[in-house]
């Protein structure tokens, strides 16, 4: 029996084990997690979880049981430190060997550090359940003081939430705007503006254009932070959100080529010569397809590149591979305040951006990206149907104007 090991216990290590069973994989699936929870899902964390408004455990995806149900072994709280391709074996932290016939790699990203803010009291960053935990204890029973470092989607997220629960939150961000890379700032400035504009009305004080110079201390503590243009913002903790790091660490030294995540093909088998029969999915992995690469950071790609690495693996021969998605189909989601905002395609490919439909008093609008005239996206806030029904027009060669006139 083939025995498939799946390193990373998160969303796309999860869906992997699920759809190995679900395409009628017979042999062991070994599911390593370096936390010690059961596999969860990480949205809520910045959401119901960092406001206490719904109980950690909703953010469980599977139960003990369930997994032993499917026949998944998950070994949570160990962490793998090392690969070899030629021995088909991972090496854990404690020393253990496990041996595989087919390794998914599925070890998402963490945060990135900012130089300026090294590790110390105060400081916190948000990818687990435990950091969850740390931001929560360290707003007690608040009303705190908190700087958001980073306007991206995870810091505009974590600003509205800790903003709605009460607390003095200022946002700091080097881009002229929040989500100046998830629309496409340079494309979309009027789209970013609509949502700053958002932040700012719901009381969240923004400084864009201003990226942090060094933090204020009090011996082990952060007391605030020192902006470029010497605004002093005091904070009683900081949350820092600048983008994210692949997990590749233990896979220095393996042959396994890295390059700003693991490559892999369209298929999500690892590239080159050194790693038969190792598959990449989720965060982590950088899919090479037709002279170019990229990695995607949503929930449902996780899930989806998962699921297709799952019936690679169970392929009985290579014209029955399954694609990754690509990022021109990419779906997310980001609720602030009490806008859900959706996107649709990919942003970053835009030249030009039509705001269809900016609602100055409810903050509701629908962005729709073209490149070189063809549609390539859309964005909105409180726009569900349009944005949901403009994925029908993406990936062939509608054109913007078109896609415009039909939602105007
Ligand atoms: P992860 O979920 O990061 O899982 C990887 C797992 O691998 C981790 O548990 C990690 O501990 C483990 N691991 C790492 N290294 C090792 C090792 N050496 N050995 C063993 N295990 C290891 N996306 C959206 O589309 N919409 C949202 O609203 C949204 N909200 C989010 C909110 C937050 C706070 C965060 C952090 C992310 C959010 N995302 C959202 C993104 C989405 O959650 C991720 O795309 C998804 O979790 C990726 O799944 P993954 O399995 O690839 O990685």
């Amino acid at each position: 029996h083939v025995h498939v090991l799946i390193v990373g216990a998160g969303l796309a290590g999860l869906r992997c084990a699920e759809a190995l069973r679900g395409a009628g994989h017979a042999g062991p699936v070994t599911l390593l997690g370096a936390e010690r929870h059961l596999p969860y899902d990480r949205p809520p964390l910045s959401k119901a979880i960092l406001a206490g408004t719904a109980p950690e455990e909703t953010a469980t995806l599977r139960s003990s049981s369930d997994l032993s149900g499917l026949g998944v072994q998950l070994c949570r709280g160990r962490a793998a430190a090392g690969l070899d391709t030629a021995a088909r074996t991972v090496k854990l932290a404690d020393g253990d060997v496990i041996a595989y016939d087919r390794l998914v790699i599925a070890t998402g990203v963490a945060p990135r550090p900012l130089p300026a803010l090294t590790a110390r009291a105060g400081v916190h960053t948000l990818r687990t359940l435990d950091d969850a935990r740390a931001i929560r204890r360290a707003l007690g029973y608040g009303p705190r003081r908190v700087v958001v470092v980073g306007a991206g989607v995870l810091g505009c997220e974590t600003a509205a939430t800790l903003r709605t629960a009460g607390h003095d939150v200022s946002l700091v961000e080097p881009a002229p705007g929040p989500l100046w890379q998830a629309l496409n700032g340079a494309a979309s400035a009027t789209a970013c503006d609509v949502i700053r504009s958002w932040h700012e009305r719901r009381g969240v004080a923004t400084h864009f254009g201003l990226g942090v110079a060094a933090p204020l201390n009090d011996g082990d503590r952060v007391r605030g932070v020192l902006l470029d243009d010497g605004t002093e913002l005091p904070a009683d903790l900081v949350v820092v959100a600048a983008g994210s790091l692949p997990q590749t660490d233990w896979l220095r030294d393996s042959g396994v080529p890295l390059a700003d995540g693991v490559a892999c093909d369209r298929f999500g088998a690892v590239l080159g010569p050194d790693a038969p029969d190792v598959w990449a999915a989720g965060d982590v992995a950088r899919v090479h397809r037709d002279g170019r690469s990229f990695r995607v950071e949503h929930w449902t790609h996780a899930g989806d590149s998962a699921r297709a690495v799952a019936a690679n693996i169970c392929a009985a021969a290579s014209h029955e591979r399954t694609e990754l998605p690509t990022p021109e189909l990419a779906y997310f989601w980001s609720d602030q305040f009490d806008l859900k905002l959706q996107v649709v395609g990919d942003p970053a490919a835009a030249d030009e951006v039509v705001l269809a439909a900016p609602e100055a008093d409810t903050g509701r609008f629908l962005a729709l990206f073209g490149a070189r005239g063809r549609f390539v996206a859309a964005a909105g806030a409180g726009k569900v149907r349009a944005v949901i029904g403009s994925r029908q027009f993406l990936g062939g060669d509608r054109s913007l104007a078109d896609v415009v006139a039909h939602w105007t």
